[in-house]
This record gives C-alpha cells, sequence and structure tokens, in this order.
C-alpha cells in the first residue's frame, strides 16, 4: 500500500476517498510514510503519517484484521458458518480458540451488512420478496428474540433483516422466580 484511502479522523478533510483523490491529482501532499513495525502475524507494515491533522494510520487500519494477531482464512471460516458448524467445532478445525472464531464471525458480518446495504442503495427490485421469522434465543430463556428476514423468492437474496430483543417467555419455577427478582 503506497498510502491509505482516507484519513482515520473524522474530524479530518482527509477523512473521505474522494478528498484524497482530489489532492492527489492536483500533486498536493496527503500522506507520508512514517516509518515500519514488525508484527509476527502480518510481517512488516507501513504506517502513514496524516499531512493535514497530523494522525497516523497504518495499512492495518483498513484491514480486515485490524488488531488481530492471528490469521485467520476467512473463505474457510465462511464456509464453516454457512454450513451450521459450531463455534468450538469451527475453532478445532482452524485451530483456534472459540474466541478468535467469534471475533472474526463478528469481523466477517460486519463486511457483509456493509456490502448488502451498498447493493441496495442501487439494486431495482424485481421479484416478490418471501418474508419469514424464527424464534431463537441469546444464551437462555431469560433473552428469547426474534429475528425476521426478507429475502427475494428467486434470488434468495436479503432485503431486509431485523432482530427484536424480547422479555422472558414460558413457565419459571418458584426457585427460578426469586432468582429473577434478586
Ligand atoms: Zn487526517
Amino acid at each position: 500500500m503506497n498510502h491509505p484511502p482516507h484519513c482515520p479522523n473524522p474530524d479530518c478533510p482527509l477523512h473521505y476517498p474522494e478528498a484524497v483523490e482530489k489532492l492527489r491529482e492536483e500533486n498536493e501532499p496527503t500522506f507520508q510514510k512514517c516509518g515500519t513495525r514488525s508484527t509476527q502475524a502480518f510481517g512488516i507494515v507501513q504506517r502513514f503519517l496524516c499531512t493535514i491533522c497530523g494522525k497516523t494510520c497504518s495499512e492495518q487500519t483498513f484491514s480486515l484484521d485490524y488488531y488481530a494477531k492471528r490469521v485467520i482464512d476467512y473463505e474457510e471460516l465462511e464456509r464453516l458458518t454457512h454450513a451450521s458448524t459450531g463455534l468450538r467445532a469451527t475453532a478445532r478445525h482452524l485451530n483456534c480458540s472459540p474466541d478468535t472464531v467469534s471475533n472474526r464471525n463478528m469481523r466477517l458480518s460486519r463486511q457483509f451488512i456493509a456490502a448488502n446495504a451498498e447493493i441496495l442503495e442501487t439494486h431495482e427490485l424485481k421479484e416478490n420478496i418471501a418474508l419469514d421469522g424464527f424464534e431463537s434465543k441469546t444464551l437462555s430463556n431469560y433473552h428469547p428474540n426474534n429475528i425476521n428476514i426478507a429475502a427475494g423468492s428467486d434470488s434468495q437474496f436479503v432485503y431486509g433483516a431485523s432482530f427484536t430483543q424480547l422479555n422472558r417467555k414460558g413457565r419459571m419455577t418458584k426457585e427460578q422466580k426469586v432468582r429473577t427478582r434478586n
């Protein structure tokens, strides 16, 4: 990477890639190389200095693996997740901890959500939409939720999804009622 796509500082004029491109076209300074850092997982990482606000960043700042200490194969992780492989089984397969699997799943999910939003900005709806949902829970029966999905009946493209947290459902034993009150 010769220069970062934009400055990570949201208050800097170079926070927007278009502004960076404009200055570069005018041969105005945008970023300077600012040393390197050696990492076990990614080798030599280049650092950059924003000439406008003075904030520094590195190649890793814009990477899916920002601050990660291990390289995980995201395509393999996606395949396993789509095959409904459990967290621990995925961790054993990838030879890492379940926390690492959760972390990388979160990183990947945010990318998918961003890509989905970007596609929806220009996508023209030309098919019927099927609406469906299911009830699930987070951790225990104390945290039930509803997950609803609107998918294209031909393409199966997800046009919308929602997550609704509910209050506890189902009958409680006396002990559970006492525990809930405390
Ligand atoms: Zn800046």
